[in-house]
């Protein structure tokens, strides 16, 4: 029985340069972090960890995270969405995102629902208020 000749001691790296690249690129192409580190078929801890004892790549990941939220960004279409959730201030979101609230703010209810409630008993009083009332 043969074995594989090893080419060191300890466990292979599994986070090499290629697989940082494919986890870098899928990063900056706008995929979550959770699919790319299943992209790069490493565990969803490693590039953090790495990113933690290594500054070039820490850099080299903030960099692709903002050009992901860049990728994000520019799927989404102009409006009050937009608006809300991106901080986006172009005329169009900010005509959208104003027309919606106004919209909504003369919006009456046709048929408001009015609650009866029962009268109260002169005898039927709660605990909470006898003991008020006593001290
Ligand atoms: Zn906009």
């Amino acid at each position: 029985m043969t074995t594989p000749p090893r080419r060191g001691r300890g466990r292979p790296a599994t986070f090499t340069t290629a697989t940082r690249r494919v986890f870098l690129d899928a990063v900056a192409a706008g995929t979550p972090l959770g699919q790319a580190t299943q992209l790069a078929g490493v565990s969803p801890t490693t590039p953090r960890r790495h990113a933690r004892t290594d500054p070039a790549f820490a850099a080299d990941l903030a960099a692709a995270k903002a050009a992901g939220r860049e990728a994000r960004l520019a799927n989404v279409p102009h409006g009050e969405s937009r608006y809300n959730n991106y901080g986006c201030r172009c005329t169009t979101c900010r005509t959208a995102a104003t027309t919606a609230r106004t919209n909504r703010r003369h919006t009456t209810n046709p048929d408001p629902q009015v609650v009866t409630l029962p009268a109260p008993a002169a005898s039927s009083c709660p605990s909470s208020l006898l003991l008020a009332k006593a001290s």
